[in-house]
């Protein structure tokens, strides 16, 4: 039987999430769209790596044939000097090394991930490697390529300066010592039923696992997992230990203010106003409103002069002003999916935004970082950019500040969360009534538009994204009219 490097990786995250997948496939999660686009990225990175070792020769993927393969990769092994895709089993351990490149009377290991660095978890993933292809050929070096974020497109992209390759050799080499009881233990446990191993932060760190409907079934909502600012690991320890519910924590721990206030709105339901606070902070809020709200896309490999590596390329925004009398206006752009979006953007955002009064965004510091960003691209808009700057007021202060809490934040200031707190059944305000509902989502639908051939798939989908950014700054519009009410009501 073999085991795949993927799944040894799996195992070492958590043993039941291997003997599930093993013995009960049926109960993953489908991977959503955004997981099966990173694979898709992860591909297209690797073969775009591939060219810093060029005139290699690529070992096939043939699913119903690992032996085939491995008898291939012997035989270009003692001739070629590089080898993309090379396979290998040890021990009942296959993998795959994206890249093999002979150094003299030895052969380094390169593996490529669509990563902005080396991070711990790339590790064991080349460790594994290492022990099964050492078992074949004489391993000198071991290397994670990933992105270099610091790297800007200007003309033809250059493969050398958009990869960055970390020696991680040392790291590998120790972690050899434990790969023979990990596989031993592994082997053991798939021998066996379903292990007992409780839920806990290994859930979702360092991936998110395909069995968390399967394995958290019975937690409450809310739970103590819901706590926030509270430490993972502490949290866990708390639920094991049958402080689960809110009610549970009034006796059992120390909380904080925001904690305190989070588990004592949630079970008095009375939502919580400083209203000296929140009077203070809509004080200097001045006609006209705007409401300003940007979608950006990030890309592994740029596409566009002046981008760089998951860099944020604002492709859309939308924007409603609120008139000292109060009428309200909506304008919004969504750019073409054809080209880089960001000049047309600026164009219409310097167009539409009015010439004074306050604009509000909800976590004004990525409002904010994005005007920085095309100030920084577009010199001779600059200065009418950076002048909008000041003008910015946070409208996640509020909340997060504390200022007006709702029992159904249930400890998150998102926008996500205070809309349906606040307005929980206008249909209107209702994210779950429009087809997009995240903007993780639109961010993975922009850059693709350009692949789709059918008119009205594309037209359809560009519909949705103008649904959904109108609908974030309309919620800022009502939140903002929701705390003014709640302000004067408290002076009447
Ligand atoms: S949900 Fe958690 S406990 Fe269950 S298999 Fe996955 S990682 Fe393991």
């Amino acid at each position: 039987m073999y085991l795949s490097k993927s799944q040894y990786m799996r195992g070492l995250q958590c043993p039941k999430a291997l003997w599930l997948f093993k013995n009960r496939k049926e109960l993953a999660a489908e991977p959503d769209q955004r997981r099966l686009n990173l694979f898709a990225t992860g591909h297209r990175v690797g073969d775009l790596a591939k060219q810093l070792f060029p005139g290699g020769v690529e070992i096939e993927y043939r699913q119903s044939d690992y032996q085939g393969m491995i008898d291939e990769t012997s035989r270009y092994t003692k001739g070629e000097n590089v080898v993309y895709e090379g396979s290998f089993s040890t021990n009942g351990v296959f993998v795959r090394a994206d890249i093999l490149v002979k150094n003299g009377p030895v052969w380094d290991i390169y593996e490529v991930k669509a990563t902005a660095s080396t991070k711990a978890v790339h590790k064991p993933d080349v460790a594994i490697q290492w022990y099964v292809i050492g078992k074949h050929l004489a391993l000198g070096k071991a290397y994670l390529v990933h992105l270099d974020t610091s790297y800007v497109r200007h003309g033809e992209l250059d493969i050398q300066s958009l990869f960055r390759v970390d020696d991680i050799t040392d790291d590998v080499q120790a972690e050899q010592a434990s790969i023979e009881s990990n596989l031993e233990n592994l082997k053991a446990m798939l021998a066996g039923g379903e292990p007992d191993i409780p839920i806990g932060t290994h859930c979702k760190n360092p991936y998110e696992c395909d069995f968390l409907a399967h394995c958290w079934q019975d937690v409450p909502y809310p739970s103590i997992l819901d706590l926030c600012r509270l430490n993972g690991d502490r949290k866990f320890k708390l639920y094991h230990n049958g402080v689960v519910t809110y009610e549970d924590t009034r006796n059992h721990i120390d909380l904080n203010a925001v904690q305190a206030l989070q588990v004592e709105t949630a079970l008095s339901r009375e939502p919580y106003i400083d209203t000296g606070a929140l009077t203070d902070y809509l004080r200097d809020v001045r006609h006209p409103i705007s409401c300003l709200d940007f979608e950006t896309f990030q890309e592994a490999i740029p596409r566009f002069d002046g981008q760089g590596p998951y860099k944020n390329i604002p492709f859309q925004y939308s924007l409603h002003i609120l008139h000292q009398n109060g009428d309200l206006e909506h304008r919004e752009f969504l750019a073409d999916e054809t080209g880089d979006p960001r000049l047309g953007l600026t164009r219409r955002l310097l167009h539409d935004i009015p010439d004074d009064g306050t604009i509000f965004a909800f976590h004004q510091s990525f409002e904010i970082g994005v005007i920085n960003g095309l100030a920084r691209h577009f010199d001779r808009y600059a200065a009418q950019l950076t002048a909008l700057i000041g003008r910015f007021k946070d409208l996640e202060i509020p909340f997060n500040r504390l200022m007006y809490y709702h029992p159904d934040f249930h400890g998150s200031f998102s926008i996500k969360s205070v809309l349906p707190a606040l307005f929980p059944r206008d249909p209107e305000l209702d994210y779950k009534n429009l087809d997009i509902q995240s903007g993780d989502v639109a961010m993975d639908i922009f850059p693709h538009l350009n692949e789709i051939d059918d008119p009205d798939k594309k037209a359809a989908l560009r519909e949705s994204l103008l649904a959904y950014c109108r609908l974030d700054t309309l919620a800022m519009v009502k939140i903002w009219q929701r705390l003014n009410k709640t302000i004067n009501s408290a002076n009447e």
